[in-house]
C-alpha cells in the first residue's frame, strides 16, 4: 500500500556519544552531559538555511528511528515508566515502534560550526543514537512550546537518579580518558546509569554484568541493589555505528 504522496529527504545526520541504544535516556534533557552534533548533508549544508538559528537556545530535531524501523510497529506498548506491567496505545507513548518511525526531540543548541563545506550544530542533552538520520530542524519557541500547566499522563516526572560508584580501576581509566579527550565521561556515566537503563524485566537482577557503549569505550557495570557499580572500561569499536 505504498501510493503515499509523502516523501522525506534526509537533511542531516547525528554524531553522538551514544554508540548503542542500550543506555540512551528515554527522553532528551535527562542526561545533560550527553554531547552530539547534527551535521547537515548536501544540499542542506548551506549557512543561509540556518540563518537566524543562532539566537535560539533549543531546537526541535525530527528524526528517523532508523535502528528499529525494520522491526515494524506495535499497536500497544509496555512503557518502561510503568515497569513494563501495563500496555498503552502506541499514540499514547513515545515508543520507537510506530507506524511512521519518526522521533521528535527538543535539544540544547550550544553552537554552530561551519567551514570546508561542513555545517554542524553542536548539541547537548539529546537522546539520539550515533548515525540517526535527521529529516527536519525547527527552532524551539518558548512562548508556544513551553506549557508548564500541561499534564504528564502516566509519565509526569523523570525517574529519580540512582547512585553510581566506580571501582578504583574504572575511575583511573575514566580520569585518564578525560584528560586525553577533554570529554566529561564520569558525569556522562553517572547520568546514563543513574536513570537505570535496564529494561523492566532485568530490574530485579543484581550483580548481573552489563555493557554500555559511550563514545569509544564500553562501560562495564553491575547493579548492586539500590546503586550501580562501574567495574571497568574497555575499548569499544562497534560496527553498528551507522
Ligand atoms: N524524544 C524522542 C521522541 O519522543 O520521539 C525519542 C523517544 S524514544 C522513547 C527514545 C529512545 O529512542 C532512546 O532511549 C533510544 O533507545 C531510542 N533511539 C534513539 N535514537 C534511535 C534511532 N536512531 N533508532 C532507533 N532507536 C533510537
Amino acid at each position: 500500500m505504498s501510493n503515499s504522496p509523502f516523501q522525506f529527504e534526509q537533511v542531516g545526520i547525528i554524531h553522538s556519544c551514544y554508540r548503542q541504544k542500550f543506555g540512551i535516556p528515554r527522553q532528551p534533557g535527562i542526561v545533560t552531559a550527553a554531547e552530539s552534533e547534527l551535521e547537515f548533508l548536501p544540499p542542506y549544508n548551506q549557512e543561509n538555511l540556518i540563518r537566524g538559528l543562532e539566537g535560539f537556545s533549543h531546537i526541535w530535531v525530527h528524526f528517523i528511528f532508523h535502528q528499529t524501523m525494520d522491526e515494524g510497529w506495535r499497536p500497544t506498548i509496555r512503557p518502561p515508566r510503568l515497569d513494563g506491567k501495563k500496555r498503552m496505545g502506541v499514540f499514547a507513548t513515545r515508543s520507537t515502534h510506530r507506524p511512521n518511525p519518526i522521533g521528535l526531540s527538543v535539544v540544547k543548541l550550544k553552537g554552530i560550526e561551519s567551514g570546508n563545506g561542513k555545517l554542524i550544530l553542536k548539541l547537548a542533552e539529546a537522546d539520539l543514537l550515533d548515525g540517526t538520520p535527521v529529516i527536519d530542524v525547527k527552532p524551539y519557541l518558548p512562548y508556544a512550546d513551553a506549557l508548564p500547566e500541561a499534564k504528564g499522563g502516566f509519565a509526569p516526572l523523570p525517574s529519580v537518579m540512582a547512585e553510581v560508584e566506580f571501582s578504583e580501576q574504572a575511575m583511573d581509566k575514566c580520569l585518564a580518558y578525560e584528560s586525553k579527550t577533554g570529554r566529561t565521561l564520569i558525569t556522562l556515566i553517572r547520568q546514563v546509569l543513574g536513570q537505570d537503563p535496564r529494561p523492566a524485566y532485568l530490574r530485579e537482577s543484581t550483580h548481573r554484568r552489563h555493557g554500555s557503549a559511550l563514545w569509544d569505550v564500553n562501560v562495564v557495570w553491575e547493579s548492586r541493589g539500590d546503586h550501580f557499580l562501574v567495574m571497568d572500561l574497555e575499548p569499544y569499536s562497534g560496527t553498528d555505528r551507522y
